[in-house]
């Protein structure tokens, strides 16, 4: 993991000050100074020191699911709407969560907090894509050729072809139906332009799935730790 984020996830200081540290050549990686931040070092068989002091590295991560509930924005602070982070009581938070896999204001479900630096850096990145899933209704009609589109990949007016999805339709009529999407892509509003390249527009979404992790039946507006089988399951 990067030094500068195992540095600030041990509390020693706000980056700009440990940013100072290594400057100062106060931070050394066995016995050697470094000066990178951005330095990768695993703590599990490196010493470091800093000021001298040897880092305690036994890092206790936090990792939740929480329901978001529709109005909600999957950003730190908004002037305007409330944000995820407000479900979190502050007792539990320990001020440095991060959302991953982030969902529209006007979506619901599932969203995934954790301040482990490196799997939130890891979930970010597109080849990481993992498997999301949605329940998705949208104002007209699904049918075996919108199946088909998203089984080949939809392709957007300018000519972007997303990668292949499933949809399984659950209910279908001319004026509103639902289905179950499976998308391995997070592009910002993926799932309401593959319906819009379809000819419909989504009037609700819903996130049930993000890979292994299940909302299960979490209340709206309720969070809670990940089970041990989880945390395996998503580092
Ligand atoms: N696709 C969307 O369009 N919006 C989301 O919030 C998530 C996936």
């Amino acid at each position: 993991m990067l030094l500068g984020q195992l540095l600030l996830e041990s509390n020693l200081g706000t980056r700009k000050e440990i940013k100072r540290l290594f400057k100062d050549g106060k931070i050394l990686v066995n016995q050697q100074v470094v000066y990178e931040f951005g330095t990768v070092v695993d703590p599990s068989w490196m010493t470091i020191t800093v000021d001298e002091v040897p880092l305690e590295t036994n890092i206790t991560h936090t990792y939740y699911i929480a329901h978001k509930p529709k109005g909600y924005v999957s950003a730190n602070k908004d002037a305007q709407f409330p944000t995820v982070l407000d479900l979190i009581a502050p007792e539990d938070n320990p001020g440095n969560l991060s959302i991953s896999g982030r969902l529209d204001r006007d979506a619901h479900g599932l969203v995934f907090l954790t301040n482990n630096g490196q799997l939130h850096y890891i979930l970010q990145q597109p080849k990481f894509d993992i498997e999301k899933t949605y329940r998705v209704t949208v104002n007209g009609l699904m049918d075996g050729k919108m199946v088909a589109a998203f089984e080949a990949g939809v392709v957007f007016e300018d000519g972007t072809v997303c990668k292949p999805a499933t949809l399984d339709i659950l209910t279908a009529s001319a004026q509103s139906s639902t289905g179950i999407v499976r998308i391995s892509q997070g592009q910002r509003h993926q799932i309401k332009k593959m319906f819009l390249a379809c000819g419909v527009k989504v009037t609700d979404l819903f996130r049930q799935k993000i890979g292994p992790l299940d909302l299960g039946d979490l209340p709206e507006g309720a969070y809670r730790s990940l089970n041990e089988t989880e945390k395996l399951a998503v580092m």
